[in-house]
């Protein structure tokens, strides 16, 4: 079967490997649909310590299944789903307090272990997530970056007419503001590439701020009448945007981090005293798969404004090269296998 093989940094190709067997405990599903995500890039780039290589990535993933046992959410051969990535071990901390999305010995497909930018995958059973029908192939693995915006949205506590400035209009950026709408939120989002909020602006996200022309500080302060964000969520992995959020932040708001950052970043803590704020991680998602389809199935988040292209997965090293050398020039593409 066909494969999205990464033989090394930027060395990216189809390779034809041995189609997994079925184990007890597993299921072998037939996949459909593939989303790029920016941390297939980085493993591209050789930019994330967390890869090693040889790697098959892909991790925003859906299909059918062909095989499974007895399983939680009686999934049946046939039956559409959408995979959730992230593999967790069951006896760390982390894990004891059913917090797996943090588990100490995470393993993330196509980060630490083999993806799912195949034909077909064994994944454990219990991580199959029910796709209903009325969702179509191209949109089920936007998904998952909604699962990761709207764990950031939840780890916030983000409520009805908050503000939740957002730096990063990105994928992640853009759904949690999608997702932000949807809960009663009013979004702020902050970037520098003009095209992106002008963007962001006709699917519905009311206040944008343009970096550096525009001073987020004077802009947010007019916007929320003198208070500040109550929320700010920072989704760019940006030293300059991370360090921005205490200032954009209001007095005993809160701020989660989701953002990758590449570099320390040097932080006011006299302002997490002052201001009584509360700083949070933001760390891929935990329960929030069920969340994201039913906001998707509703319409109430509309993730079409987020898929850029559609491929065909013979089509991705070519996307993931150029994605690499225009970061800007699409929000997601979704590889479909036929
Ligand atoms: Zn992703
Ligand atoms: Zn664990």
């Amino acid at each position: 079967m066909k494969a999205v093989y990464l033989k090394a940094p930027n060395d990216i190709c189809i390779k034809q490997i041995d189609k997994p067997v079925y184990q007890e405990g597993y299921a072998l599903v037939k996949v459909k649909s593939m989303g790029i995500c920016g941390s297939d890039i980085g493993a591209f780039r050789g930019v994330n310590k967390m890869v090693s290589y040889p790697r098959v990535i892909g991790h925003e993933l859906a299909g059918v299944v062909e095989e499974i046992g007895e399983n939680p959410n009686n999934i049946k051969p046939g039956d559409r789903v959408v995979i959730d990535p992230y593999l967790w071990c069951g006896h760390c901390y982390s894990c004891q307090m059913g917090r797996t999305n943090a588990c100490e010995s995470m393993r993330c497909l196509g980060v630490h272990t083999d993806g799912g930018m195949t034909e077909y995958m064994r994944h454990p059973a219990h991580q199959l997530v029910p796709l209903s029908d009325s969702i179509p192939w191209e949109l089920a693995p936007l998904s998952e970056p909604l699962t990761i915006s709207m764990h950031g949205v939840h780890r916030s506590k983000l409520a009805a007419g908050e503000h939740m400035a957002i730096f990063g209009a990105g994928a992640i950026g853009l759904l949690a503001a999608l997702g932000a709408i949807a809960y009663g939120a009013v979004p702020i989002l902050i970037d520098p590439v003009k095209e992106r909020l002008d963007y962001a602006r006709k699917l519905g996200v009311k206040h944008t701020v343009c970096i550096p022309g525009e001073d987020a500080v004077e802009k947010i302060y007019e916007m929320t009448n003198g208070r500040m964000a109550e929320v700010v969520m920072e989704a760019s992995g940006a030293n300059a945007a991370i360090r921005s959020c205490f200032d954009v932040v209001s007095y005993v708001g809160r701020i989660v981090l989701t953002g990758w950052p590449k570099m320390p970043t040097e932080l006011p803590t006299d302002l997490i005293t002052k201001k009584e704020l509360d700083v949070l991680g933001g760390r891929n998602s935990k329960g929030e798969f069920q969340e994201a389809l039913s906001l998707m199935e509703s319409g109430r988040v509309d993730v079409r404004g987020v898929l850029s292209k559609v491929i065909t997965i013979d089509e991705v090293p070519a996307a993931v090269r150029e994605l690499s050398d225009f970061p800007g020039r699409y929000l997601k593409i979704v590889a479909l296998t036929d």
